[in-house]
């Protein structure tokens, strides 16, 4: 199954029929238990997950996020700058998704929702000049999938009530318009800093170390967020993924979209002064320790050629 949902701008390369299709348009499809090629589309996977696919796979699991990530998901560049995306592990050795069994996906439920689209795609298309995102949709068509022969007429709005993809949307389109923005940002605003791409996959997959550094002191100095705010980010996985939306939007562009405690900038600003300068001082000791010219003269040192 390769993946529908590309968040890119341009066409995803791929058996894709080259009709842009929009809400009310009809497909004829149908994927059913029974149907000749049952399972063959998780038998040799591309699938790109979202910030919200982690979350519903790691609850489904019963796994922290960084347990998730480590053991289901393998990371990749979204952009030539680096930007972290990630993709489903496959099984060991094979390309096969290691939920699949028999009887068929063993996370239905709970599934990405780049299966739930399967097989129709779907891409944001970020329009010329402007900050506005338009979703479009297409049909994939990979000589496996038989689903295309079935009788079944639907339109694009039943199939993604049908497939419970509107959640998944709701869930992952602020990320989505995060990473657009960015990507189309291009050169003009320099490569974003490792630092920046660190806090970038924390909040948008690792939701549970997210919720930590949400917890830390650190944190609490630097943002003025209300005990009650605080509270429901410790206790709602959905509001904690809403407020990581925010912070990207501060650490990637600037925006002012967490308040500051009055002072925090400049007293952030001097820790990390103090922290470089004191990492400094230690390497310059440590290559003083180990330069040879900073050795005591052994005993034959200073004893001259006529000795
Ligand atoms: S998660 Fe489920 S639907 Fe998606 S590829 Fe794996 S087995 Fe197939
Ligand atoms: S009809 Fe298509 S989507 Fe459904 S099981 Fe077959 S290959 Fe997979």
């Amino acid at each position: 199954m390769s993946d529908p949902t590309k968040l890119v701008q341009n066409p995803p390369r791929g058996p894709i029929e080259p009709v842009r299709l929009g809400l009310d348009d009809v497909i004829q499809f149908h994927c059913r238990p029974g149907i000749a090629c049952w399972n063959e589309c998780c038998r040799s996977i591309d699938i790109q997950l979202t910030p919200y696919d982690v979350l519903r796979l790691s609850r489904r699991l019963g796994v922290p996020t960084w347990q998730f990530l480590a053991e289901y998901a393998v990371q990749f560049d979204l952009d030539p700058h680096g930007m972290p995306g990630i993709k489903l592990k496959p099984v060991e050795g094979g390309t096969a998704c290691r939920f699949l069994r028999e009887e068929g996906c063993g996370v239905y439920e709970d599934r990405p929702a780049a299966c739930r689209y399967y097989a129709l795609g779907a891409m944001g298309l970020r329009k010329m000049g402007t900050s506005e995102v338009e979703d479009i949709y297409f049909l994939v068509k990979e000589p496996h999938c038989l689903g295309h022969r079935e009788p079944r007429r639907i339109t694009i709005r039943e199939y993604r009530r049908e497939q419970g993809v509107e959640k998944y949307d709701e869930m992952n389109r602020e990320w989505r318009d995060i990473v657009l923005k960015k990507r189309s940002s291009g050169p003009t605003v320099g490569a974003p800093s490792e630092r920046s791409f660190d806090l970038f996959f924390m909040a948008s997959y690792d939701l549970d170390s997210f919720r930590l550094f949400t917890q830390s002191e650190g944190f609490r100095e630097m943002f003025d967020l209300p005990e009650a705010e605080l509270k429901r980010l410790e206790e709602d996985d959905e509001a904690l993924l809403a407020f990581a939306m925010r912070f990207l939007k501060q650490v990637l562009f600037g925006e002012r979209t967490i308040p500051l405690r009055p002072g925090a900038r400049e007293r952030r600003l001097a820790q990390r002064k103090a922290q470089i300068e004191a990492r400094l001082k230690a390497e310059a000791e440590r290559r003083q320790d180990h330069d040879p010219r900073y050795d005591e003269p052994d005993e034959d040192e200073g004893k001259g050629k006529s000795d």
